[in-house]
């Protein structure tokens, strides 16, 4: 025996691991009290690969098969990905650009995770902080408190179709700010900015000498009057890096392939090391796999549009369903229709239903992930992103749960924006 063990597991990596998505719904799901004998209804994550409707484009797994038979792929890739793989995806983002970008403009990474993942620890430097959206995805908090970045936060307005107040996320940074993030379209809230919006970004950007980080794993799945805008578009205003991945639009969240793009017309994030510190990061992390890679060209350049069709009008009509249903009922509201993305946000309108999340996976087996995650209390995200029956079942649960807990009919106002600079996680 020894006398003492030296090892101890990091309080700095457990804490980071909990503020992320899974972190939260880790501390939900535990509430839960088995079997009861009742089917599960998860209304809280966003991969509804597991429904067969939801199922990828045929061609897509018939390009992965491909790639795996030709028996070229089983090796390493270079770092930044197989050149045809980065060249397919410049090609397949030029499509909506006024300019094109080229193959060293793009760097292939494990999902778009390992994308943010990779700027936020290529800008952080001490004292250096970076002004992320509330609500938000909290693996941007969690991923910057690792890397040692200060997190600022900005609010998005329920009232005002959930954009940002430029003027206060001007006044937010100083002279240590070095980005912002803007996910669009919007997970949680469902949004999808206006153009004009995204051009006042990128303006604000540049006043502030900032880099602009474009998460876009949602693109293209939009379904409401805003049509999808990339950030890319503003490059000439400000330097953009744009994040993606194959996750969302193609329904395969599992095969872990994702972009980091420069959208750097005037050379600026080469000429501020930014370029060679996200190669670092690169070079001290894994590859995506080598057969995905491969299949990419195929994939991106050549599914067939009536795949990205039919899910867009899948998500149109669940959400439209989501939508009507949570006006249905009375102790919660959502004040935003949502026009993309997988989710959207409710908000609760009595103050007892505080701690709903834990509650409602107790009693009626519905999991839902809590506002307070992602930096709102009293609100829920609830994905659309589900057979439409889940959505039904789902809202006919939480609203006997209502109907059972309510007590008073006195609608109270909270407010809702989470104030630590660091999400409160234990009030789910
Ligand atoms: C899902 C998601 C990601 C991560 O994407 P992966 O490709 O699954 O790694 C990043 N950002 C947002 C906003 C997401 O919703």
């Amino acid at each position: 025996m020894a006398k003492r063990w030296r090892f101890e597991g990091s309080q700095h990596v457990i804490g980071a691991g909990a503020m992320t998505l899974r972190g939260v719904m880790d501390g939900v799901m535990k509430n839960m009290d088995g079997d009861d004998g009742r089917h599960v209804i998860h209304l809280s994550q966003g991969d509804p690969s597991a429904f067969p409707s939801f199922r990828t484009a045929a061609f897509a797994e018939d390009a992965v098969c491909a790639a795996v038979r030709s028996a070229q792929f089983n090796g390493y890739s270079s770092t930044a990905g197989l050149p045809a793989a980065r060249s397919a995806v410049a090609e397949y983002l030029s499509k909506d650009l006024p300019y094109d970008l080229s193959s060293d403009d793009v760097f292939l990474t494990i999902g778009c995770t390992q994308a943010l993942e990779a700027i936020l620890t290529a800008l952080a430097r001490p004292g250096a902080n970076i002004l992320l959206p509330r609500p938000g995805y909290p693996d941007y908090e969690a991923r910057a408190a690792f890397a040692g970045l200060e997190v600022r936060h900005f609010d998005l307005d329920p009232e005002n179709d959930w954009e940002a107040d430029l003027a206060a996320v001007e006044a937010l940074g100083d002279d240590h700010t070095v980005a912002i993030v803007v996910i669009n379209p919007g997970n949680p809230c469902g949004n999808v900015f206006k153009y004009d919006h995204l051009k006042k970004i990128a303006e604000m950007a540049r006043n502030m000498g900032i880099l602009v980080i474009a998460d876009e794993v949602y693109g293209h799945l939009t379904f409401g009057s805003n049509p999808f805008v990339p950030m890319g578009v503003f490059a000439s205003i400000a330097p953009i890096i744009t994040l993606g991945s194959l996750s969302k639009r193609w329904i395969v969240p599992g095969w872990r392939i994702g972009w980091l793009v420069l959208n750097d017309l005037h050379g600026i994030l080469t000429k501020h090391g930014i370029v060679d510190s996200i190669k670092g990061f690169l070079n001290i992390s894994s590859d995506p796999v080598t057969f995905i890679q491969a299949a990419l060209p195929e994939i991106l350049l050549k599914t067939p549009t009536d795949f990205y069709d039919k899910i867009v009008s899948m998500f149109r009509e669940s959400a439209e369903k989501c939508y009507k249903l949570s006006q249905q009922i009375p102790c919660i509201s959502c004040p935003t229709k949502p026009q993309g993305c997988m989710f959207l946000m409710i908000k609760l309108n009595l103050s007892m239903l505080e701690g709903i999340c834990c509650k409602l996976a107790k009693e009626e087996s519905v999991i839902l992930l809590p506002g307070t995650g992602l930096g709102l209390k009293n609100w829920l995200r609830v994905t659309f992103a589900v057979e439409a029956s889940h959505i039904d079942e789902g809202f006919r649960r939480i609203r006997a749960f209502c109907e059972r807990h309510a007590i008073s009919k006195k609608e109270t106002t909270l407010s809702y924006y989470v104030e630590s600079p660091v999400f409160d996680y234990i009030y789910v």
